[in-house]
């Protein structure tokens, strides 16, 4: 397999799930309350599901009440890119992998911490990596 960046679009499909792939590569979105993170409680650290990047900690995930999994910062600056998303008629935040690329979600400035922001991130984005 070859580096992240450089992964095709076919080996990406042979690498991931159905739900991952959707998620991460044509920056899908699952629908609210069905992924398995949202309401994970555990401590431990979320990865990409698509490089295995670590992205966010359990420290700063809060319940949103959206049904997607919520932080108010990523594990490391940098580690989370961002882009202008102006589909679907609004003007959005999209962040993804600073590493493979791949799409995470959106982060809006609606967030309880210090920064006030919430990323609100695909389950199907990331695996969990328990403490
Ligand atoms: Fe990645």
């Amino acid at each position: 397999m070859s580096e992240p960046k450089e992964r095709t679009d076919a080996e990406w499909r042979a690498s991931l799930s159905p739900e991952q792939y959707e998620v991460l590569r044509r920056k899908g979105t699952e629908r609210a309350f069905t992924g398995k993170h949202w309401d994970n409680h555990e401590a431990g650290r979320y990865l990409c599901a698509g490089c295995g990047e670590e992205l966010f900690r359990s420290d700063e995930k809060f319940d949103s009440g959206s049904g997607w999994p919520s932080f108010t910062a990523p594990a490391q600056a940098g580690s989370v890119a961002e882009a202008v998303d102006t589909s679907h008629g609004m003007r959005r935040t999209e962040v993804h992998c600073a590493r493979c690329g791949g799409h995470l979600g959106h982060v809006f400035p609606d967030g309880p911490g210090p920064e006030g922001l919430r990323y609100c991130i695909n389950s199907a984005a990331l695996d969990f990596d328990k403490k």
